[in-house]
């Protein structure tokens, strides 16, 4: 056998779930896999967090085929034990696209957004994750020590991340006990998705190897600090000329992020079970927890849904680059593909019906009164992963969106892991989650 028949590649999917699942194959098979993928199986997609099988509409019946595209090709380690991986499209026999696979109907909202407004997406996920099991040291929140704790396995990630499509911004020792933050640089349309999720497969990957474990999860102990994904936006033209900002605005927004903002908080209650999909997801959604709360949008102000965040270059083309608002909604429950199509078909329609955003905030809503909130705009978002599902049943907007079978899938899906957390307190629920994401 040569060495190439020894090497295996493993082809992912990340789905419904937000984990990454897949097959492998002999490195030797590379362009034929390319061409036809590897076997697949509809009722994979009703395979819940717990690896209980929800309601399948597909039962033991048909076939599908989960093929790399080669161009996500990237590697786990060096040497003996290194593996190459490859994120894939799961299709039908025929070629098309399935319309349960998470990336294809990310793909298909960015072509949806770049054909009717010419307009295309660059993002970046910063991602918050906790290590599991280390004692807690007081005294740590953005500390040097902290720091010094994680600098060996974090300088082996982000040099791990650089040899992939991400290139790493920034690492830091967040606020949270044993909590750390690492964001990749902004990318244009699905490869910034995707670097998202080989951000989360080298994070868990890289740190095992070096023996601490991450767990992105939602919330770790209800008692504490959520892990958030804030998602990044801004737009370029087929130009490359930037989109997002208007300096005639008094916030810098272009009336086409006004009205794709305004488009992402008219139906975040609707598309919140697909950012925020655990059960567990919304002991972190709730005031004072530097998450989102409220539909709000707010003004260099951590405690909005949306943000629009601060720049740091000072000359006018270089502000208009840097622009960028943030989603600050979403977990590392939800796959990045799923959370990324929701925002940008609100977005997408947002534009197509000129939505506008409630006026900015720089204020605490929770002291509003829920008259004084309904007044102004403001909805508190979903409470409960079974509020967010009954939101997203109720949506004509989502079922037009994501297609009306997809979402009955999906919430017969969330009605199986919440049914497998029956009976246990919150603490419980916690740690279960803990040791998934
Ligand atoms: N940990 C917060 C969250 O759950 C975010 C804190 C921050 O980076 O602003 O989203
Ligand atoms: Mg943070």
């Amino acid at each position: 056998m040569s060495t190439a028949d020894a090497n295996m590649i493993f082809v992912a999917t990340s789905d419904l779930a937000g984990l990454v699942r897949g097959k492998s194959f002999p490195a030797s098979e590379w362009e034929k896999r390319c061409e036809r993928g590897v076997g697949w199986t509809p009722t994979n997609v009703q395979i819940t967090c717990f690896d209980t099988i929800a309601d399948s509409p597909f039962g033991s019946l048909g076939d599908l085929a989960l093929v790399p595209d080669s161009g996500t090709r990237f590697q786990l380690g060096q040497g003996a034990g290194a593996l190459d991986v490859v994120l894939g499209d799961i299709q039908t026999l025929e070629g098309a696209p399935w319309e349960y696979c998470t990336r294809a109907i990310a793909k298909r909202a960015l072509t949806e957004l770049h054909d009717l407004f010419g307009a295309s997406v660059v993002s970046a996920f910063e991602h918050e994750f906790q290590l599991k099991d280390v004692p807690v040291r007081a005294g740590d929140s953005f500390g040097l020590k902290g720091f010094r704790d994680g600098q060996v396995w974090a300088e082996a990630l982000l040099a791990e991340l650089a040899r992939t499509s991400c290139k790493p911004d920034t690492f830091m020792k967040e606020y949270g006990p044993s909590q750390y933050e690492v964001t990749n640089k902004p990318a244009q349309d699905i490869t910034a998705v995707d670097n998202a999720v080989i951000l989360r497969i080298l994070t868990d990957d890289v740190l095992r190897r070096h023996g601490v474990a991450a767990s992105f999860s939602p919330i770790l102990d209800p008692e504490s600090v959520g892990n958030g994904v804030h998602i990044h936006f801004s737009f370029v033209g087929d130009d490359g000329e930037p989109l997002t900002h208007d300096a005639s605005d008094p916030h810098g927004m272009s009336t086409l992020t006004r009205h794709f903002i305004g488009g992402v908080l008219e139906h975040l209650d609707q598309i919140l079970a697909l950012l925020a999909p655990s059960a567990i997801s919304y002991l972190r959604l709730t005031p004072h927890r530097w998450s989102a709360a409220f539909n709000n949008l707010g003004y260099r102000d951590r405690e909005a849904s949306v943000r629009i965040c601060p720049v740091s270059a000072r000359d006018s083309d270089a502000i208009a680059r840097q622009f960028n608002f943030e989603v600050r909604a979403v977990d590392a429950a939800a796959s990045p593909y799923l959370a990324f199509a929701a925002i940008v078909f609100a977005g997408s329609h947002g534009i197509r019906h000129q939505i506008e955003p409630p006026a900015p905030t720089q204020e605490d809503l929770s002291l509003l009164s829920s008259d004084e909130l309904a007044k102004r705009g403001f909805k508190r978002l979903p409470q409960s992963l079974e509020q967010a599902l009954a939101a997203l049943d109720g949506s004509k907007a989502v079922r037009d969106w994501f297609g009306s079978d997809f979402v009955d899938v999906y919430i017969a899906h969330k009605k199986g892991e919440l049914q497998h957390l029956e009976g246990r307190d919150w603490t419980g629920k916690c740690n279960l989650y803990k040791e998934i994401y």
